[in-house]
């Protein structure tokens, strides 16, 4: 299906509009992201926590340290909510309530489940061509006491719902008389000049995927 299915938890109620539950759309979204955020409750706690993500066919993938109180609790199979923003700009209107920003933005509702075998060596290594493409061939292969410390945990896409904003602010009525500038200033991440690892041990040009790097 090109789309996912809109269930109670993932439908879109305040401005519906900007909502889309289309596969692509939401894909791209994930695999533009460097980072999510993953919500979960532990003993009725909230906790949100920062961290990659990689996305393969139609799961997604966490990683870390085999002690990390989150990827224990995930791998467990406990109930999360992944969320992945990108802000594309500000949006700067006549009056500070229409202020906002255009962004992307997809949140994942799912339940976790272990990574083990083959599987989790491809995994890792899909984290390291995701960071920068054409790194793996350069690198040490992760050896069996680094598969064996990390944790690597699969979440199916299924309820899933994207939203996105773009465009120009929308202002009042009458507050298009003001003589206040309004429009959109676009952000977007970039790359800076590479900076050599001041521990290197011998010459080594920058390879050509750093150098040409794009986001
Ligand atoms: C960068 C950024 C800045 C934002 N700033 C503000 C702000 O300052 N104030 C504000 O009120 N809102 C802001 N939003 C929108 C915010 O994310 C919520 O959509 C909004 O607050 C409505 O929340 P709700 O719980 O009432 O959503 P509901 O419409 O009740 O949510 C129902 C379901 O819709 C889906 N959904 C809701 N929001 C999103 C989303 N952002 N992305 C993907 N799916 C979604 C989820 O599946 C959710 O479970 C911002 C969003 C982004 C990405």
């Amino acid at each position: 299906m090109s789309t996912f299915v809109k269930t109670a938890k993932t439908k879109i109620k305040r401005l519906p509009k900007r909502g889309s539950y289309d596969r692509e759309t939401i894909y791209r979204i994930i695999d533009e992201a460097l980072i999510c955020h993953v919500g979960f409750t532990i003993d009725c706690e909230p906790y949100v926590v920062p961290t990659a993500i990689a996305r393969v066919d139609n799961d997604i993938y966490i990683h870390g340290s085999r002690v990390s109180r989150m990827l224990k609790h995930l791998a467990q199979g406990e109930p999360a909510c992944i969320v992945v923003t990108h802000i594309d700009g500000l949006v700067l209107a006549r009056s500070g309530f229409h202020h906002s920003m255009n962004y992307r933005s997809v949140i994942i509702f799912g339940n976790g489940v272990p990574v083990v075998g083959p599987d989790k060596r491809n995994i890792l290594d899909t984290f390291v061509e995701r960071l920068v493409p054409g790194r793996l061939a350069d690198i040490r292969p992760i050896n069996r006491k680094e598969l064996a410390a990390t944790t690597v945990v699969k979440f199916e896409l299924n309820e899933v719902s994207a939203k996105i904003r773009s465009g120009p602010p929308a202002d009042d009525m009458e507050d298009y008389d003001l003589p206040v500038w309004a429009g959109e200033l676009p952000l977007s991440m970039t790359k800076g000049k590479p900076v050599t690892d001041p521990d290197m041990r011998m010459e080594v040009p920058v390879p050509t995927y750093v150098k040409r790097y794009k986001r």
